[in-house]
């Protein structure tokens, strides 16, 4: 039954239609109306202590039920049954939560009225975002203890890339596993194109992580042919700092720029030395170098080249396989790192 109102004289065909109804008011009202006598001749409900909202039905025609008495005005105040909304609502939108993680609060809102005639709070809407996410992707330590595997298919499906992790050893930590700190990934396919179409320029950045745990991404992108950005590698970290970025850098790009540029010059970013950027996002070193005595003009000129393009995107990325199917490694599953944070 949608949207349920009752009326004086109201027929039910039966006494356990009658009481679906109430439970789906209740619910869709949000009011703490509950059955007070269930029996097989009479069905009474009630809300709040003090409010006068009441609803009898008894016995009308063979298994048939009347309302005989309806007082339809609350006193009280809107309750939140959150357990029976978050399941209505994720019975309605799992699948679409799946597809669209990010679907915005207040356009979910607006779903939720419509299709169910529910008027939810946001928070009620964030519990059953969480709750989605958590049956979807599993909890935290579900994800992390998989890293290791992530890893080895992404090493079979790509021979040749660059995959760092750190997780401290539990010994050291003192706990029953080790934790996860940083991971590095550079793609073959990435290294590959930077080297064979890119201009020699790699210009990298940090910023912070949505999600439950916070810390950092650092990214090294290139330019490509077509003046547009070319990503080459990235890391999770537990913060941007020097320490960080040394090893962000020291893992894999000084090897590619010696290759790419035998020999290259580093330089900080002018922007950044000049003071002009003071958040600590836009904090970037970049790096620039330039092979000496260089032609302006052949320089231009060569990484302009639609062959350079078509060189840069030639290496191929290839697709991994979901997580049920990746390679076991045995190895020692890691714990989300703990700078915890709550996530809206
Ligand atoms: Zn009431």
């Amino acid at each position: 039954m949608m949207d349920p109102e009752f009326k004086l004289g109201m027929i039910f065909t039966s006494a356990k239609e009658c009481k679906a109804a109430v439970k789906e008011y209740a619910l869709r009202k949000q009011k703490k109306v509950k059955l007070v006598r269930n029996g097989k001749l009479r069905v009474k409900a009630v809300c709040k202590r003090g409010c006068p909202w009441v609803l009898y039905v008894s016995k009308y025609d063979g298994d048939a039920f009347q309302v005989k008495t309806y007082n339809k005005k609350h006193t009280c105040s809107k309750t939140y049954n959150n357990r029976n909304i978050t399941s209505k609502i994720l019975a309605q939108f799992m699948e679409e939560l799946r597809i669209n993680p990010n679907w915005p609060v207040s356009a979910m809102k607006q779903r939720i009225r419509k299709d169910l005639k529910l008027d939810v709070s946001t928070s009620q809407i964030y519990r059953a975002k969480k709750r989605a996410f958590l049956m979807i992707h599993g909890t935290d330590a579900n994800r992390y203890s998989k890293l290791w595997d992530y890893c080895e298919e992404l090493r079979r499906t790509n021979p040749g890339f660059t995959v760092v992790m750190e997780a401290p050893d539990h010994e050291e930590l003192r706990e029953p596993k080790p934790r996860f700190l940083r991971l590095y990934v550079c793609l073959e396919a990435c290294k590959r194109g930077l080297l064979e179409g890119c201009r020699p320029f790699v210009g990298l950045d940090g910023c912070h992580i949505k999600g439950t745990h916070s810390g950092q991404l650092l990214t090294a992108i290139g330019i490509d042919p077509n003046h547009c950005l070319f990503p080459i590698a990235y890391a999770i970290v537990e913060i941007e700092n020097k320490d960080s970025w040394e090893w962000f850098i020291g893992l894999g790009l000084i090897p590619a720029l010696n290759e790419l540029v035998p020999e290259s010059e580093h330089r900080h970013c002018v922007r950044q030395e000049s003071g002009i950027y003071q958040g600590s996002h836009v904090h970037m070193p970049l790096l620039q170098f330039m092979t000496e005595n260089m032609n302006r003009k052949i320089y231009i000129a060569q990484y302009y080249k639609n062959e350079s393009y078509q060189r840069a995107y030639e290496p191929l990325i290839q697709p991994m396989n979901g997580y049920k199917m990746w390679p076991r490694t045995g190895l020692p599953q890691v714990l989300p790192p703990h700078n915890y944070k709550l996530r809206n």
